[in-house]
């Protein structure tokens, strides 16, 4: 019972409860893979997005499509997050989870409408779920050089043309091959460790990768010397300023003399902090903040070559790639903190003077971006970043599975298989799951403008006579080997986006209340009017 108390509470506040929640929530996560269903596979079309202040992006990354749509539906926030989750850490499949959240959820939705309690639908979810996991291990197989490439470029497929995608292939793999190091007895490839800069004027083909970090900045002096052989480094989170004196009175400063002083006083104790940093031995400093004009010519005289507000991620990649520690004090700063490099050289790109650092750990990798327009440049950014996540991620676990719809029927074909061998009404859980699974096939045969339900029926007959790689190639629209067709992805995107969609799928699916504060103009339509239906 709702006291009055209670009900004063929630006065300004929109409630749907129990059933009119749920079917809400549904229609909020069906409306959002519907936004993005059309992108998914090599056939997908591009979405045109047009920002607040008429900025335009073209893309059929289902994530940026999402990112970028101002959504204000909790449910379809949490959908979003969940695609987010999967491309930090898969680098791929973000389309295909959100399409797989929305589809676990009508089929949830279709259960409990026939009073299949949630719980049990949770439950088959769940057992699903993992034995989705343990079939995917057993559908998988170990690639070699050639595979992983394959799978990079698989994952850009409908991405940029086949040129920029060979050869964005090539440029992330190169990349996870160069950051590939052993930590705690694993294999780790960190993407984060790629700088990237922007060229812009030439084609995308020609977009490469060159050791080191190059930050587009110059010395403080024109005189400072470059380091090709290599030296040490202080990072310095800070700078080095002019510090007001500490006092709570305010001085009037009447006396010329005075104000000489004081001068003199900020000049010495500018020059206390560069001797500190002269002592540490280094060669290089790279500080956040400004430097003092003054302590250019005392850092020149010292033969220290500086560098002045660098961004806090440049800052953070130079401290990775030379094994600084880093300083946020001048005055602070020891030998200890310094990091070391092999090389500080210059380079103009664009008539832009840059500099080029190359540390002595592992990492400090730039790549130019090039392209002839912004927008190109963007898309082969992220064409990049996808590519590069997943050849990281090859490198991590080499394992990889069919593409073109291929594993989701091999599982869907597994659990209607199993589903008979469990009591009880999680059986019809099960089943939905699996047929939650061939949206995939299915999305993937409807955007290349096939028969949806001919091609899931011709996929499965497939797999019942070749196996489980046998899946839809939409270039050339026939079942085939994915494996021969190079369509191939790796293990760590499906599992992560089967237990991902899963997690997602059942939370929403534990929802009984939504309480929405009237005051938020953004309630949706459709909302309102259903929820406004009483009904429960
Ligand atoms: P996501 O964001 O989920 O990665 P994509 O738009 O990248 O979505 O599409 C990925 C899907 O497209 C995967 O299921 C993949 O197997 C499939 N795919 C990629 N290339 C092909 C191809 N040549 N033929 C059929 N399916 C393909
Ligand atoms: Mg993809």
């Amino acid at each position: 019972m709702v006291t009055q108390e209670h009900e004063s509470l929630l006065s300004e506040t929109e409630r749907s409860q129990g059933r009119v929640a749920l079917r809400n929530n549904v229609a909020a996560a069906s409306a959002l893979a519907d936004a993005v269903r059309s992108t998914l596979g090599p056939k997908g079309l591009d979405k045109m997005l047009v920002s607040g202040e008429g900025g335009v992006t073209v893309t059929n990354d289902g994530v940026t499509v999402l990112e970028t749509a101002q959504v204000e539906h909790p449910t379809a926030k949490m959908l979003i997050a969940q695609s987010s989750a999967q491309d930090r850490e898969a680098g791929d499949g973000t389309t295909s989870t959100v399409i797989l959240t929305a589809e676990l959820l009508q089929n949830a939705l279709e259960l409990i409408e026939m009073g299949v309690h949630p719980t049990l639908v949770e439950k088959g979810y769940r057992l699903a779920s993992k034995e989705a996991m343990n079939h995917l291990q057993e559908i998988s197989r170990e690639a070699t050089e050639e595979d992983s490439l394959r799978s990079v470029m698989t994952s850009l497929s409908g991405k940029s043309d086949e040129g920029v995608r060979r050869h964005l292939s090539q440029l992330a793999v190169s990349a996870a091959t160069a950051l590939a190091t052993e930590i705690n007895g694993k294999i780790e490839a960190d993407p984060t460790l790629v700088k990237k800069v922007n060229d812009g004027g030439r084609p995308s083909t020609e977009s490469e990768l060159v050791s080191g970090l190059v930050i587009a900045k110059e010395p403080i002096h024109p005189e400072m010397e470059m380091f090709p052989d290599g030296g040490k480094i202080l990072i310095l989170d800070g700078g080095i300023s002019r510090r007001k004196p500490d006092l709570d009175i305010s001085l009037k400063v009447t006396d010329i003399g005075m104000t000489s002083a004081l001068n003199a006083q900020e000049l010495e104790d500018i020059k206390n902090r560069v001797d500190v940093i002269t002592a540490t031995g280094c060669n290089l400093l790279c500080a956040r903040d400004g430097i003092d004009d003054d302590a250019r010519g005392m850092l020149l005289d010292a033969g220290i070559t500086a560098y002045r507000r660098i961004e806090k991620p440049d800052l953070e990649l130079l401290a990775r790639t030379t094994g600084a520690l880093v300083v946020h004090e001048p005055t602070l700063a020891k030998r200890e903190d310094l990091g070391n490099f092999t090389s500080l050289n210059t380079q103009t790109w664009n008539d832009v003077s840059q500099m080029q650092l190359i540390g002595s750990e592992k990492g400090g990798l730039t790549l130019v971006v090039r392209g002839t327009t912004k927008t190109r440049i963007d898309e082969v950014s992220r064409g990049f970043d996808d590519a590069s996540g997943v050849a990281c991620g090859l490198v991590r676990d080499p394992r990889i599975l069919p593409g073109g719809g291929a594993t989701q029927m091999a599982l869907a074909r597994h659990l209607r298989k199993i589903a008979p061998t469990v009591p009880g009404r999680e059986q019809l859980a099960i089943e939905a799951f699996s047929g939650a699974l061939e949206s995939i096939p299915r999305i993937l045969a409807e955007n290349a403008g096939l028969s949806p339900l001919d091609e899931v029926l011709r996929l499965n007959a497939a797999q019942e006579k070749g196996g489980d790689w046998i899946g839809l190639n939409m270039y050339s629209g026939e079942t085939e080997s994915m494996y021969d067709a190079g369509i191939i992805e790796p293990l760590a995107v499906s599992l992560n986006a089967i237990s991902g969609a899963m997690e997602a799928a059942v939370s929403v699916l534990r929802i009984d209340d939504v309480l929405w504060a009237n005051q938020d103009p953004s309630i949706p339509d459709w909302e309102k009017a259903d929820g406004s239906a009483g009904e429960t």
